[in-house]
């Protein structure tokens, strides 16, 4: 009889334990669960964060950290890869909310952010850089390149009217691009982008223009250099 009970509690011990196993198991499911629910939840709100809320675009601040992201892959690539940045101005677009109202210039933006999205590659990163401007990296594109799709943006937006309440509004955009310079800093890069952008609106506006080429810069360095010989200030 004492063997009969002890069998029957050793029994009894390991159904209770295969029990006890089974639970264990399902709980460690249900952990892994909320784990990966909560890992799509923060990348979720990473995404959110760099965002512009108007647009969907990439805002300034994931702009800025790409950029740098891109320079320095395009340092590591010792030259053998291309960069472009591309800035775009909506013309007169303080006119168009004084006209048409803010809830009509919002609807333009998103417009706007629309086309450039359709017209860019799936590598180029589309940004919201403020107000009514917008920027887009153009990896593994030369100056060329980036000229060719600023142009196409631009007649995109000049072709087709903005849909709004009260009717179609034609809108125009100045566009800037430049091709990165080797060992050119971010804030130079994009102070010469601007520079071309305001050349564009300066030209005329509804038009683009191109930052000077890396064979300008060394022929401006180049002669800065002479100049400070003959310069007795430097
Ligand atoms: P320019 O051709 O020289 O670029 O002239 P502009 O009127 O476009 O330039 P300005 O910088 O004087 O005005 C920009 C306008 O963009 C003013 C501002 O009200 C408008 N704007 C900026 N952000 C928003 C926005 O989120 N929504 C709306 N509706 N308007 C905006
Ligand atoms: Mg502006
Ligand atoms: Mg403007």
């Amino acid at each position: 009889i004492k063997l009969i009970e002890l069998l029957s509690s050793f029994v009894g011990t390991a159904i209770a334990n295969a029990d006890l196993y089974s639970r264990v198991e399902e709980q460690n499911k249900e952990i892994e669960q909320l784990n990966s629910d909560l890992e799509d939840q923060n990348r979720q709100l990473a995404d959110l964060a760099r965002r512009d809320r108007l647009t969907g675009l990439y805002n300034f601040g994931f702009f800025h950290e790409e950029l740098t992201r891109r320079i320095n892959e395009y340092q590591r690539s010792n030259g053998l890869n291309f960069l472009s940045l591309v800035l775009i101005d909506i013309d007169f677009f303080k006119k168009f909310n004084d006209t048409h109202g803010h809830v009509a210039g919002n609807v333009a933006l998103q417009d706007v952010a629309t086309r450039l999205k359709k017209i860019a590659r799936r590598m180029d990163v589309v940004c919201r850089y403020g107000g009514e401007e917008f920027a887009i990296i153009l990896p593994k594109c030369d100056v060329e390149g980036a000229r060719m799709f600023a142009e196409r943006l631009r007649s995109c937006i000049e072709k087709k009217p903005v849909e709004i309440e009260t009717g179609s509004v034609s809108i125009t955009t100045s566009v800037g691009c430049a091709e990165y310079i080797p060992n050119e800093n971010i804030s130079d890069y994009i102070v010469r982008t601007d520079e071309a952008l305001y050349r564009a609106k300066q030209n005329g506006r509804n038009r683009v223009e191109v930052a000077k080429s890396s064979v300008d810069k060394e022929f401006l360095a180049e002669s800065e250099k002479v100049h400070s010989f003959t310069d007795p200030k430097k």
